[in-house]
């Protein structure tokens, strides 16, 4: 191979290190033979430190009011200024189908026992666990890659005496990846990271079978942090290791526990927001564990980014506003990987695809995809459907609202509500009117309506299902970064963020090919010294982009 030049030479230097690792750990087999004992898979790990700098502020949750412990219900529902953006952007897949409307008791008030006599636990109602349970099962028939990890494990318990505080949606899903790490010795307490997102009997079934589960669909702010605080808070149970997502928890224990940390062996983290907190307590100093990010891993942002919203942007859109997508002209702004899942969907169905991109990579990829890429601008006043991907702020501005037409649809599929300035519809001339959950009419003086999907929230987490076979990526990643971190021997991780080695990245790619009977092929040895790979991986470099 030739000598790499500049940026990639930098790269090739972090690659060595890793392939070390890997050639050290070469049992564990991607292309053949996905067999391996945890300590094989244990030993396969060997994360890849990362001083990656923090893209952008993240707004810290600081001075955040203690749970109020004895509140009135009016107390619960005034609490609303410091609660994080993660944990109110609303996680529709996570829709609770059982109708408790008519029990307007909160949980808090409520003394509950689950079959066991246990009362360790505060959900919506203990009695709706059976029905949780078909859900969860429904969820297990495509997470199978994340069961043969739990059928792998389950006799060697890879997590014996760990005690797990989790913070996490409370879907099926999870719950699949919390009965995981049960079946492979852990113990768990369990919170969601969504005031909205809980499956309210998928909290019951877990209650049932003894996960002290304290979430209910339709927290306050003030329940919110109150069950963050009993998951964590328990006489005689000290937690040792942390799943989060979004960072609430890791943030609690730190202000409100910090002696905790010196018991807890590592922290995995899931989101973008989480991971971006992470970096500024290590860049401040004060990362006082180890933590793995498993959201910068490939099989996270390549599946979860691309596959993900590719899937549920139609989704999204025809439940909010059962458009035709047929002739529809679209306009996609940001051809990433978000982008890219949205613009094949559309496409597929026949919608006529505009882009505007900043980047002329991603400008020239959508080109050679057959997509026109245009500013704004000149396609506003024709446009039927705009979507932001950018994870950029103000890309579509008021007055590019005031120009759009009669009966247009705008929303959001970036992390941020701010990619359309929403604010700036907030205005006395404007007009809003609710037509469906999570659906506004903005209706302009002279009758021009727009049709505003979740606030400029992301669309496909208000608004529709996220497919389980992508968060079952996601979280054999999470199950197996735990694993690590529980069992990693002293001084094979400082306390930094950790990203995941390309290997295991491969590994769990390997156990989802399972489902699609994909056989892969193996480097013959002339092939594997051709390309000066190992023959069992990994089988890419680092800055290799996929
Ligand atoms: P990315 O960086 O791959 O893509 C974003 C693209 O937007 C880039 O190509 C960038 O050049 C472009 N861009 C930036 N500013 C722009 C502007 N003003 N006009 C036009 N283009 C602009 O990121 P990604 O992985 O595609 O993620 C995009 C956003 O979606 C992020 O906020 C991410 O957190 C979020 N996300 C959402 C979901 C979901 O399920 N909805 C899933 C994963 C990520």
């Amino acid at each position: 191979m030739s000598e790499p030049t500049g940026e990639v030479k930098q790269a090739s230097k972090e690659v060595k290190e890793s392939e070390n690792v890997a050639e050290k750990y070469s049992a564990l087999t991607v292309s053949k033979n996905t067999e391996m004992n945890m300590e094989e898979l244990s030993s396969a790990f060997s994360a890849v430190p990362t001083h990656k700098p923090v893209k952008k502020q993240i707004q810290f949750v600081e001075d955040k009011q203690e749970f109020s412990r004895f509140p009135t219900k009016a107390g619960r529902r005034s609490l609303s200024r410091s609660i994080s953006q993660s944990s109110t952007d609303s996680y529709s897949s996570a829709a609770s189908y059982t109708d408790s409307s008519d029990d307007e008791t909160s949980p808090r008030d409520k003394t509950q026992v689950n079959s066991k006599g246990s009362s360790d636990f505060c959900v919506k109602n203990i009695k709706q666990a059976e029905f949780g349970r078909r859900e969860i099962e429904i969820a297990e028939q495509d997470m199978s890659a994340l069961l043969a990890l739990r059928k792998r494990a389950q006799s060697e318990k890879p997590l014996a005496g760990a005690k797990i505080v989790g913070c996490t949606h409370i879907t099926a899903q999870t719950a699949v990846l919390i009965e995981t790490l049960v079946a492979l010795g852990a113990q768990c307490r369990w919170t969601a990271c969504n005031i909205y997102s809980t499956q309210n009997e998928v909290a019951a079934a877990l209650s049932e079978i003894g996960v002290a589960v304290f979430a209910w669909k339709g927290e306050s702010e003030d329940d919110f942090w109150w069950c963050i605080d009993r998951c964590v808070n328990n006489e005689g149970w000290q937690p040792n290791m942390i799943l989060d997502d979004g960072g609430d928890l890791t943030h609690w224990m730190y202000k409100k526990y910090p002696n905790v940390f010196k018991k807890i062996r590592g922290i995995v983290e899931e989101s973008v927001t989480g991971v971006h907190r992470l970096y500024q307590l290590s860049k401040a100093g004060k990362l006082c564990v180890p933590a793995m990010n498993v959201n910068d891993s490939v099989t996270k942002q390549k599946f979860d980014n691309l596959y993900c919203c590719r899937e549920s942007i139609l989704d999204g859109l025809k439940r909010t506003t059962d458009v035709m997508f047929g002739g529809k002209q679209v306009v996609v702004c940001g051809y990433g990987e978000v982008g890219k899942g949205c613009c094949a969907a559309l496409k597929a169905l026949g919608a006529i695809v505009y882009i505007t991109e900043i980047d002329p990579i991603c400008a020239l990829q959508a080109c050679m995809d057959g997509f026109r890429v245009v500013k704004l601008n000149e396609v506003i006043r024709q446009v039927d459907i705009i979507i932001t991907c950018t994870g950029n702020k103000n890309v579509v501005t008021r007055d590019q609202l005031d120009r759009m037409k009669n009966g247009s649809i705008v929303c959001n599929m970036g992390h941020s509500n701010t990619e359309i300035d929403v604010a700036s519809l907030r205005t006395p001339e404007l007009t809003w009117e609710r037509v469906r959950s999570q659906v506004d009419h903005v209706i302009w003086p002279d009758g021009k309506r727009v049709i505003l999907l979740a606030e400029g929230r992301l669309l496909n987490l208000s608004c529709s299902t996220v497919p389980t076979f992508v968060l079952s990526i996601t979280a054999t990643t999470q199950a197996l970064a735990m694993i690590e971190l529980y069992n990693a021997p002293e001084g094979r991780y400082k306390q930094d963020v950790y990203l995941l080695p390309k290997k295991m990245d491969e590994y769990v790619a390997s156990l989802h090919l399972a489902t699609f009977d994909a056989h892969l092929t193996e480097l013959t040895d002339e092939q594997a010294k051709y390309l000066g790979l190992n023959k069992n991986g990994p089988f890419k470099p680092n800055y290799y982009r996929y």
